[in-house]
């Protein structure tokens, strides 16, 4: 049985938290909403990100953005002056490269290794204990991880060093807005022209504009049970979270240079989207209602 503190607590976190402590482990949790920290199941509270971070074996951060991780860590009374050297952390956070390897540096001079380690897949994902780990850091910290990320997740890719985990993830998300407002826009227009959204996306499924939204994200109300779309919208992740991720994907092709007019229009669009009707706190997915403002859900 290994001790982990693990700290954030959010659609993701909780559920991961909770499948390391139906592993067996000694799983101590803290979030800043107390309700979420008594919510997880075969875990105990702890009273404090600090305390959450003190005496543990494995520390696993699970924030919405960077200025979060960077003040859980190295802000005032940060969880850094509470590890222990022999902690491994791992930050699941999509967060901005730089910070990423900031903080990793920071921990890096006090000898704690640290891993960047995003996911994909979704709620769906972290409660059935199938994401996928998209790892950045040394090869040596991954395998100290590898047992943890077995339980929480089915898929672990190491991307490279420090950051490179999120900028794998950066790239990802940056598609994944394309698809998912090309499949809504899609959907409207067949709706729009007299098609049930039902037929229309298996058909769509089985030819060559199949994609992951519509295999397991469709974003029409009644297609798919238990999709965010049917089930209003709730949950999920969020218009807000994949704005701030395709604002990432901007500041990432700033910095390299490259031309991305595609992740720029998704980013347009979700952040419209986000601004209007109160569409920030809705699974991405709700970007349907942009294309058909007549929908209910
Ligand atoms: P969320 O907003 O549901 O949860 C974040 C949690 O962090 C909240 O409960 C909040 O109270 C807590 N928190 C913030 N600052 C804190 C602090 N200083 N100390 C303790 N708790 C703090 O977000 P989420 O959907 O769980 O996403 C978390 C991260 O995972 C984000 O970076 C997101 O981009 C990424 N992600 C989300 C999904 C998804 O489908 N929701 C999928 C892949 C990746």
């Amino acid at each position: 049985m290994t001790s982990i503190g693990f700290v954030g607590l959010g659609n993701m976190g909780g559920p991961m938290a909770a499948n390391l402590a139906k592993a067996g482990h000694d799983v101590r949790v803290f979030d800043l909403v107390p309700e979420l920290v008594a919510g997880v199941e075969g875990a105990s509270g702890a009273s404090s990100a600090a305390d959450a971070a003190s005496g543990v074996d494995v520390f696993v951060s699970m924030l919405p953005a960077g200025r979060h991780v960077e003040g859980l860590y190295l802000g005032e009374n940060g969880v850094a002056g509470h590890l222990g050297s022999d902690t491994l952390v791992i930050d699941c956070s999509t967060i901005d490269p730089a910070t990423s390897r900031k903080v990793a540096s920071a921990l890096a001079d006090k000898g704690i290794d640290m891993l960047d380690a995003p996911v994909s897949g979704g709620t769906a994902g972290a409660q059935g204990g199938t994401l996928t780990f998209i790892v950045g850091g040394p090869e040596a910290a991954l395998e100290r991880g590898r047992p943890f990320f077995e339980i929480m997740g089915a898929n672990i890719y190491h991307a490279g060093d420090h950051g490179a985990g999120q900028i794998a993830k950066v790239c990802n998300n940056m598609l994944l807005a394309i698809c998912m407002a090309g499949t809504a826009e899609a959907l409207a227009l067949g709706v729009d022209n007299g098609l049930d959204p039902a037929v229309l996306s298996e058909i769509m499924k089985q030819s060559s504009g199949g994609n992951w939204c519509l295999n397991v994200y469709n974003p029409y109300p009644g297609v798919q049970e238990g999709s965010a779309a049917s089930r209003g919208y709730e949950g999920g992740f969020l218009t807000d979270l994949m704005v701030k991720d395709l604002g990432l994907a901007m500041e990432t092709a700033l910095g390299s240079g490259n031309a991305v007019p595609m992740g720029g229009l998704a980013r347009s669009l979700f952040q419209a989207h986000g601004s209007a009707n109160g569409a920030g706190r809705l699974d991405f997915s709700s970007i349907q209602k942009l294309y058909s403002p007549d929908l209910d859900g």
